[in-house]
């Protein structure tokens, strides 16, 4: 499924990839991070990665996503731990602890395949 969400932020990170990369360099891994608030389901933009980069010199390059999770913290007993998902209840019985989370989108590294020629 394509979101258009996950599609323009491809879009946006192949143009930053290709505008840090060397000229003619083969872009092998790209490493991004993105915070929870983002709401980014990684198929998604993997799908959208592939289909954005195709026929590109990004072609083949693989997407790899450190999506952080969110940050709880609970108000009646001061627990504080991260969860993949935002709304949990705490061992202490509150039902509603407040999720945080960052809205990064970072471009961490690109690995680049260096050929002798
Ligand atoms: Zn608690």
């Amino acid at each position: 499924m394509l979101r258009v969400h996950e599609f323009s932020i491809a879009e946006g990170l192949a143009a930053q990839v290709l505008a840090n990369a060397p000229a003619g360099a083969h872009v092998r891994d790209v490493e991004i991070r993105i915070g929870a608030l983002r709401g980014l389901e990684p198929e998604a933009l993997l799908m959208c990665w592939d289909s954005v980069t195709f026929g590109t010199p990004l072609a083949g390059a693989t997407l790899q996503i450190d999506q952080r999770p969110w940050s709880i913290r609970c108000s009646q007993c001061g627990r504080e731990w991260t969860s993949p998902v935002p709304f949990v209840s705490c061992q202490c019985g509150n039902a509603t602890p407040v999720p945080s989370g960052g809205d990064e989108l970072d471009l961490v590294a690109i690995s680049i395949d260096e050929e002798e020629t």
